[in-house]
């Protein structure tokens, strides 16, 4: 018997080592050749990360050159170690500023313990979230998703399957409406309702069952929705992409009244503009309108984790069955724990305040640059854009590469158009500085 435990014991403690060379052979890559080399690759001049990303990857994106490594708060640090004002929050989804510690915390606690079980298994973190996110935005419940185009197809289909399920719309008939300069992302379906050439051209064909309207125009959206068939009409409270377009105040109040008339679902797609971007917690809170659908994505993690959601009541989400709809990694636990941290930040340190009082000094601050080169200040909060005339000697292109020599980050979008967002922890002396750089550098033109 002792002979038999100690051959026993002699077995086990000889596949113990070997046990552990399996578990963690795979996870202990700084022996490995191949890391080291990519250790020493990572050392790349600014030049270099941009020659390695244009041969080796899709060239679907032009970036302003500029090779960053590492971010905190308000400010990113490139290869060289230069300091730089983020004013883009990576398109307002680090609203909470980079790497925030309670955000990331939460990430590396949730990540050694449970982070994917598939929807095929219940989890104990996933109903914590749903509860957390449907109180404070008051739905009676939510699909969780990943990016922001999901959170909008998954819209679109809960407005479909509503449509034919609640309001009686024949089969295959339903149709959403759209407003012209809508973005809500890249897939099939989003670009098949935008008004965008360099979104949509060549990739059709399209989706069926999308109409277009003009952007804040009433009496268009009233005669589209005199059409019996619509179950939809999809929006942005301020049209983000399109290049911050702040709609007439009063819009959103006549969407809603609208679409109730009509009985048509009335869509916000607060991705960009929600989660105290524009100084209140949705961009709809400024007129107290309540949509019947809220996607909702980018600062839903503050940056660290794709997460998206939809929120809506009952009688829409629970049109869609089980087998209906999902994603493999929508409502994960990792996700769940980063968004209600995510969340929480939003709400202990205010920042829907304080993006509506910074926003605020920084629109007239803006509004003092001369007007011969920047023809328009707008925006809502921390949500905001400038016009830049252009002329032979200078566009926005040129303005943002001179702003990042100067210590500011900012991309154009269609041409002209520079939005500023920068991250939502930004204080006074710090809009002061930043505000300091756009002059200089405008001045400098
Ligand atoms: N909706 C709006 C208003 C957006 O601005 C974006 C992205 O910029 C999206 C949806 C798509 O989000 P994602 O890129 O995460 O898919």
């Amino acid at each position: 018997m002792e002979g038999l435990i100690s051959k026993l014991s002699r077995s086990l403690r000889g596949a113990a080592p070997m046990l552990a060379r399996g578990v963690h052979s795979g996870t202990r890559p700084a022996s490995t050749a191949a890391s080291k080399k990519r250790k020493e690759q990572s050392r790349l001049t600014a030049e270099e990360v941009y020659a390695r990303e244009d041969k080796y990857g899709a060239h679907n994106y032009h970036p302003l050159p500029v090779a960053l490594e590492r971010a905190e708060g308000l400010y990113v640090w490139d290869v060289d170690g230069n300091r730089f004002f983020d004013f883009l929050s990576a398109y307002s989804a680090v609203n909470q500023g980079h790497c925030h510690p309670k955000i990331v915390a939460a990430l590396n606690a949730q990540a050694s313990k449970l982070t994917l079980t598939s929807r095929a298994f219940y989890n104990d973190v996933l109903g914590e979230y749903e509860e957390f996110i449907t109180k404070m935005f008051g739905y009676d419940k939510v699909l969780p998703m990943n990016t922001g185009v999901e959170g909008g197809e998954t819209a679109c289909k809960l407005a479909r399957k509503w449509a034919y399920n609640v309001k009686g719309v024949p089969k295959n008939q339903a149709k959403i409406i759209f407003a012209d300069g809508n973005f809500w992302g890249r897939t099939m379906a989003a670009i098949s309702s935008s008004t965008d050439p360099s979104s949509y051209e060549g990739f059709g064909p399209f989706m069926p069952g999308f109409e277009l309207i003009p952007y804040n125009d009433i009496p268009s959206l009233e005669k589209a929705l005199q059409d019996p068939n619509v179950a939809a009409f999809m929006v942005e409270p301020i049209q983000g992409e399109a290049g911050v377009v702040v709609p007439d105040q009063g819009y959103l109040t006549k969407v809603r009244e609208l679409c109730t008339k009509h009985n048509v679902l009335w869509i916000a797609d607060e991705v960009q503009t929600g989660l105290a971007r524009t100084g209140r917690r949705l961009a709809v809170d400024h007129e107290n309108a309540r949509p019947d659908v809220v996607i909702l994505g980018k600062a839903l993690s503050g940056g660290i984790y794709p997460v998206s959601a939809v929120l809506c009541d009952d009688e829409v989400m629970l049109t869609i069955k089980p087998g209906e709809h999902g994603s493999t990694y929508g409502g994960n636990p990792l996700a769940c724990r980063v968004a209600i941290a995510a969340l929480e930040v939003m709400e202990d340190e205010k920042l829907a305040e304080n993006a509506d009082k910074m926003g605020k000094l920084l629109r007239s601050e803006l509004r003092k640059l001369p007007k011969d080169i920047v023809s328009l200040v707008r925006g809502k909060g921390l949500l905001n854009a400038i016009v830049i005339k252009e002329t032979k000697d200078y566009d926005a292109w040129k303005v943002c590469l001179r702003l990042r020599d100067n210590g500011l980050l900012a991309k154009p979008t269609h041409g002209d158009i520079i939005r500023l967002a920068p991250p939502l922890i930004i204080n006074e002396a710090e809009v002061r500085e930043s505000v300091n750089i756009i002059h200089r550098t405008i001045a400098s033109f």
